[in-house]
């Protein structure tokens, strides 16, 4: 499977209208009833059902009953575990809801190489650590593309990201989605987050109006429900253009306090900015790029961040 198409990998089947007014509420619907469906957009085109992923997802969360698992264990909830390491490729299946319900070997070395990812003490059994960060919301891009990762796993050490724009570009150009009628705050909120990631490449990000011109769409789209995927990146490398989702469904918040389960539109968006600038995810905690959500707000670009900005980037070119 190529780059594009590890990296469109998940579906979206509808897309939501979303009314958001940052003055009088903290965080916004759909949760209020504002949000409309409609069937997918052609320009965000993937391989996986948003439904398929929300059955692994509820079937994670009810397994209520937690017990450790170890190899040549048998339980139902091993094939939903194989689901979504693969979804976020730590197993090599192309095919879905094809997972025997064994603890195989192969499915040993996946756990393996998460916990690896995920600093936690590498046991090669399904623990209670392993567990409690599986079911932590995150983003949708995989922590492996094509066997590379820049995780602490490091199963390759071609980490040969190749961006997606037409080679000597210098300016990208981004939009909201027009049906998601996104309020000013939002689009400000856009505009500092590609600020802040502009200043540390030789790139320059534009807002326009023109969605079906742009280079770089950023949409909400009714995904998988609370938690699970909160978002992610998808490239299309034939047309030129990366596509930003961000589920309807969560609790958003626009520069606020937020509760549990609350998600922080800043931090998510300064996190698949990055995948759009085709950084990878990263082990350490406290980066924008670690890919699952943490209950500290992350907003500013730490230095692992940049150490890896860097290393794609000539600042010096500016
Ligand atoms: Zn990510």
């Amino acid at each position: 499977m190529g780059l594009s198409a590890q990296r469109s990998f998940l579906l979206i089947l509808t897309l939501s209208s979303l009314f958001v007014d940052v003055s009088v509420s903290r965080s916004f619907p759909p949760a209020v009833g504002l949000a409309i469906a409609r069937q997918i957009p052609l320009w965000l085109r993937s391989i996986r059902s948003s439904k398929w992923i929300s059955r692994i997802w509820n079937k994670l969360k009810s397994f209520i009953t937690f017990k450790e698992l170890k190899l040549g264990d048998r339980e139902e909830v091993l094939s939903y575990l194989k689901e979504y390491l693969n979804i976020f490729g730590y197993l090599n299946s192309t095919s879905q809801s094809n997972f025997s319900d064994y603890f195989t070997l192969d499915f040993q070395s996946a756990i393996i190489t998460y916990q690896k990812n995920f600093n936690l003490n590498v046991t090669g059994n399904f623990d209670r650590n392993t567990s409690n960060m599986i079911s932590q919301p995150r983003c949708g891009v995989p922590d492996i593309i094509n066997d590379t990762t820049t995780m602490n796993s490091g199963v390759s050490n071609t980490t040969t990201f190749k961006p997606w724009w037409k080679e000597g570009k210098k300016e990208l150009i981004y939009a909201a989605d027009p049906e998601n009628n996104v309020t000013n705050g939002v689009r400000l909120l856009f505009r500092d987050v590609f600020d802040r990631w502009s200043k540390v490449t030789s790139l320059k990000f534009t807002e326009t109006t023109s969605f079906n011109g742009s280079d770089v769409r950023i949409a909400f789209v009714a995904f998988d429900g609370r938690g699970g995927t909160v978002g992610g990146a998808a490239t299309d490398y034939s047309l030129g253009v990366e596509s930003v989702y961000l589920d309807s469904e969560e609790e958003w918040v626009v520069r606020g306090e937020s509760d549990e389960g609350d998600v922080d539109l800043e931090f998510v968006m300064m996190h698949v900015v990055g995948h759009v600038l085709v950084l990878g995810h990263s082990s350490v905690e406290e980066a924008v790029m670690y890919p699952v959500v943490l209950k500290e707000k992350k907003t500013e670009l730490v230095f692992n961040d940049l150490q890896r900005i860097h290393q794609i980037y000539d600042v010096t070119s500016k």
